[in-house]
């Protein structure tokens, strides 16, 4: 996809920031569910796909299954339900394709400030088109930021002591370096989320020794790469029908473990560890290393695709230390327990530093918005922002499923104004105020190092960030656009031109 740059003056009806799964999304629903709205997507990357274009290390694969990872109106078509970040790609690009949106994207477009003003009833848009290095404005009614959740320039590693001394490779995987070998190598690689889970039997196939080190451990469980009930379906039903079916069937399994996990924790942990034994070694100590202190879904579960992160452990290739690093030495990671790992390269899969709508100034009326400050409606608007809205999906289940829903409530919302001839909305917390908390109950370490910075959430809907898929159903595609928290107005040159 060739770099495009903007004509101004340029004004448009939306904005959409960033052109990862999510802005892609919003940008289909925009299309389909609204007649006739000006919008472009700004993005700052030389390619589309966010998250899926930018993370290349071995094995980077989605945890999600991709019927409801992938969007409900274009039917996932792989043979593999848990797919390489190149196949989440391809699909992303066919997207935009079909849905001719590659006119409406404007890559190497990065967006550092918006600016709300009231008086015009619009956005004034700020930003440096990095192809040809210059600054460029626009002016927008909506912003709609689908810039993600975390910087794209710099992936989180703690200060490890003795780092300089190591003699080996250090990498991180946000960016790791194509032309490392590890082939033959030792590898010790640092963390227990998603992405160190992934990489682990990855790079046991051929390194000469892998060693996964976590200060805690995560629930990891075994799951089918295909999706045979898919499958099935597939040959009697076709594509589309079977897209709709398996995407309904795995939805509802994700909400009922995630249910069933809340309510009974104690049980899903059991099921879990019965799960782990079976698929280790006799006598292996899941205690120790398939143990997490803290409850099923506090956070996200990992997911070992045809189970070859225990197959990994089974056939030796993949040992698991739980310890905690003091430091690196000149050959490799010395622990909390005294012990020593000798390595040859260092991950450091330590995770992400979280950036709040892709790191954007907001000013309104000239004032800087502190997020801290601003409670989350309906999941995807914030109350005194007029005509904004932003993209954060689910934790419990596919991050998607929730975009989806959230652009939809937005296509009815931009509807509701036309029929009633606003140009403004904006949500406005009760009289009296709320009792707000964090914006995410989500205990992994990328979230809780960074929750202070984010917007907040109110205990009850629609001040609630909900995870329940089938309550926003409701709430985002079913219950009136209206329920007393927008204030609609007219303003700018339609106000003017009314009252003349
Ligand atoms: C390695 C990894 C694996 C994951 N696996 C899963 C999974 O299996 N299932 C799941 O549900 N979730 C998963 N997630 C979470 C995942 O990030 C989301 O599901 C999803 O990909 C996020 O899409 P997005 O479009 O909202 O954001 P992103 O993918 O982050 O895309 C945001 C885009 O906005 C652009 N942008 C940001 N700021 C600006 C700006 N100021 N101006 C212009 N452009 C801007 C960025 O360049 C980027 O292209 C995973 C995350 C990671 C890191």
């Amino acid at each position: 996809m060739s770099p495009a740059t903007l004509d101004p003056p340029l004004h448009l009806d939306v904005l959409i920031v960033g052109a990862g799964i999510s802005g892609i999304g919003v940008a289909h629903y925009l299309q389909a569910e609204t007649r006739d709205k000006t919008f472009l997507i700004l993005e700052a990357r030389d390619t589309i796909g966010g998250t899926w274009s930018l993370f290349t290390y071995p094995g980077i694969r989605s945890d999600s299954d991709l019927y409801t990872f992938g969007y409900e109106f274009n039917p996932w078509r792989e043979e593999s339900s848990i797919a390489p970040a190149k196949m989440i790609l391809d699909y992303l690009e066919r997207t935009v394709e079909d849905e001719a949106l590659h006119a409406r994207i404007r890559l190497q477009h990065h967006v550092t400030s918006v600016a709300w003003e009231s008086a015009d009833g619009r956005w004034r848009v700020e930003g440096e088109d990095l192809a040809s290095g210059k600054h460029f404005e626009l002016t927008s009614d909506w912003v709609f930021n689908a810039g993600g959740y975390y910087r794209y320039d710099q992936g989180y590693t703690p200060d490890f002591a003795g780092a300089e001394k190591f003699r080996g490779e250090i990498v991180h995987p946000q960016h790791w370096d194509r032309d490392l070998d590890y082939a033959n190598r030792r590898v010790v690689i640092i963390g227990s989320g998603a992405t160190a889970v992934t990489l682990a039997p990855t790079m046991a196939n051929s390194a000469a020794s892998v060693t996964m080190v976590q200060r805690t451990p995560t629930y990891i469980l075994e799951q089918p790469a295909r999706d045979r009930v898919a499958h099935m379906l597939r040959r009697l039903l076709g594509f589309r029908l079977a897209h709709r079916i398996a995407r309904a069937k795995n939805v509802y399994m994700q909400q009922l473990f995630w249910k069933v996990s809340r309510r009974h924790p104690d049980l899903v942990r059991k099921l879990i560890r019965r799960a782990n034994v079976k698929a280790l070694p006799a006598g292996y100590p899941v205690d120790v290393h398939f143990n997490p202190p803290y409850d099923p879904w506090d956070q996200r579960l990992c997911v070992a695709p045809d189970g070859d992160f225990f197959r990994a452990i089974r056939d030796g290739s993949l040992t698991i230390v739980t310890d905690h690093v003091v430091g690196f030495t000149e050959n490799g990671v010395k622990l909390k327990s005294g012990a020593h790992i000798d390595a040859d390269i260092i991950v450091t899969a330590t995770g992400l530093n979280i950036q709040p709508l892709g790191g954007a100034s907001i000013t309104v009326d000239g004032e800087t918005i502190d997020l801290t400050q601003h409670v989350s409606y309906r999941g995807m608007m914030l109350d005194g922002i007029p005509n904004f809205a932003y993209a954060i999906g689910y934790t419990n289940s596919s991050w998607t499923l929730k975009i989806g829903l959230l652009a939809q409530y937005f296509t009815r919302l931009l509807r509701y104004m036309d029929e009633h001839g606003w140009n403004a909305c904006c949500p406005t917390l009760p009289p009296g105020g709320l009792t707000t908390r964090p914006l995410l109950d989500f205990g992994a370490g990328y979230v809780q190092r960074s929750i202070a910075s984010l917007p907040r959430q109110g205990s009850a809907s629609p001040w609630l960030t909900s995870m329940d898929y089938y309550g926003d159903v409701k709430l985002l595609k079913r219950a009136p656009v209206q329920d007393g928290n927008l204030r609609f107005e007219v303003l700018g040159a339609r106000r003017k031109a009314t009252a003349a």
